[in-house]
């Protein structure tokens, strides 16, 4: 089993060998090789990412991924937009859960307003939003084979706006019929509002790139912040892990980042290749350690990176031999 290792920029750094060191306690046999792709790369070399990293990175069993910086500029194109495109991860999830609910947000990948198909001229400036059937229905698909497991589907669009959301609707509605799947619609706006004051109502939610985005960012106040939340980027042939927050370069390099979001995506990527013991490890080894009063600076403790770090491998250790 390969997995290829982008630590990336800023927080990446810090938070994704915490990651990597509990996937490796639990599995010694998994191989790491790392890619080299971000902003810290383009400033050195002027490329960000290369056709060649993708190809490398599409050898790996699974990818584990830190955060790239994506600066405000026209020249740079954001690095995991381009990785999520190239190796057709399709399907963003992101799941989030509390004391009283437990919500996955499935999130359209691979188009919307993330299609890079963009124009700035002297007075204006043109993103084109685009939403293919194919798209459609295999987000949806997706959503509905989850929420099958599970409760049901809510839809988050702005049908009453954008036309492009009625054809993403009606494709997520027939899909959802087809596959005899509870569902309710909401407008994303208003989701995200209701989401903060009934989370319970909510159990997979189906929605489009950008607007996926936003909304799991906007939960992230339900669990206490983004240095909590995981994700996976599933396509048909690779998949790739990491945390829903980004490089967050105003704490980066200071060894205050919450790794609990990367430890997630560890679990996340360990359940994917197959290992749903090892990724149940993790979660419990996390709780132990809070539970002992150990927190990083966001979730009101004084508590180190590599400090919570250490505490979760020697968790997983401890806990390792008795299952
Ligand atoms: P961000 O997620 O990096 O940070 C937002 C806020 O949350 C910041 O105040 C930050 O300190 C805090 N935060 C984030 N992760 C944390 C953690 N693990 N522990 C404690 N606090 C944490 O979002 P941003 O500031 O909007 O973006 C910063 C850069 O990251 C930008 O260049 C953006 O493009 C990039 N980004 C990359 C990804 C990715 O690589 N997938 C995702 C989002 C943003």
């Amino acid at each position: 089993m390969k997995i290829a290792v982008v630590e990336g920029d800023g927080i990446g750094k810090e938070v994704t060998p915490v990651a990597r060191a509990v996937i490796s306690r639990l599995c010694p046999d998994i191989e790491f090789f790392d890619v080299e792709v971000g902003y810290g790369r383009w400033e050195r070399t002027g490329s960000a990412v290369s056709p060649e990293d993708i190809s490398l990175l599409g050898t790996a069993d699974a990818i584990l991924f830190g955060a790239i910086t994506t600066p405000p500029s026209p020249d740079y194109k954001s690095v995991v937009v381009q990785i999520r495109k190239a190796l057709d991860l399709y399907a963003n999830v992101r799941p989030v859960w509390g004391k009283k609910f437990d919500m996955l947000i499935v999130r359209e990948n691979t188009e919307g307003l993330y299609s890079g198909i963009e124009k700035i001229e002297e007075d204006s400036a043109c993103t084109l939003r685009c939403i293919s059937r194919i798209g459609s229905e295999r987000i949806a698909r997706y959503a509905c084979s989850l929420a099958r497991k599970r409760r049901d589907l809510t839809l988050g669009h702005k049908a009453n706006v954008l036309k492009s959301d009625v054809f993403f609707r009606d494709i997520c509605i027939d899909v959802a019929n087809r596959e005899g799947v509870p569902y309710k619609e909401c407008y994303i706006d208003a989701l995200c509002l209701d989401v903060l004051q009934n989370p319970d109502r909510y159990d997979v939610i189906v929605t489009t790139n950008m607007f996926g985005d936003i909304l799991s960012d906007v939960v992230a106040y339900l669990v206490g912040g983004l240095g909590l939340l995981p994700s996976a980027n599933i396509g048909e042939r690779h998949a790739l892990f990491e945390p829903v927050h980004g490089s967050a370069p105003d704490i980066a390099g200071r060894d205050i980042a919450n790794p609990i979001a990367a430890l997630r995506s560890a679990a996340l990527l360990l359940r994917h290749i197959g290992e749903p013991q090892c990724a149940d490890l993790v979660e419990e080894a996390i709780q132990h350690v809070i539970s002992r009063g150990i927190r990083t600076r966001d979730m009101g403790g004084n508590a180190a990176t590599s400090v919570f770090g250490r505490e979760v491998l020697e968790e997983v250790s401890y806990l390792l031999p008795k299952k």
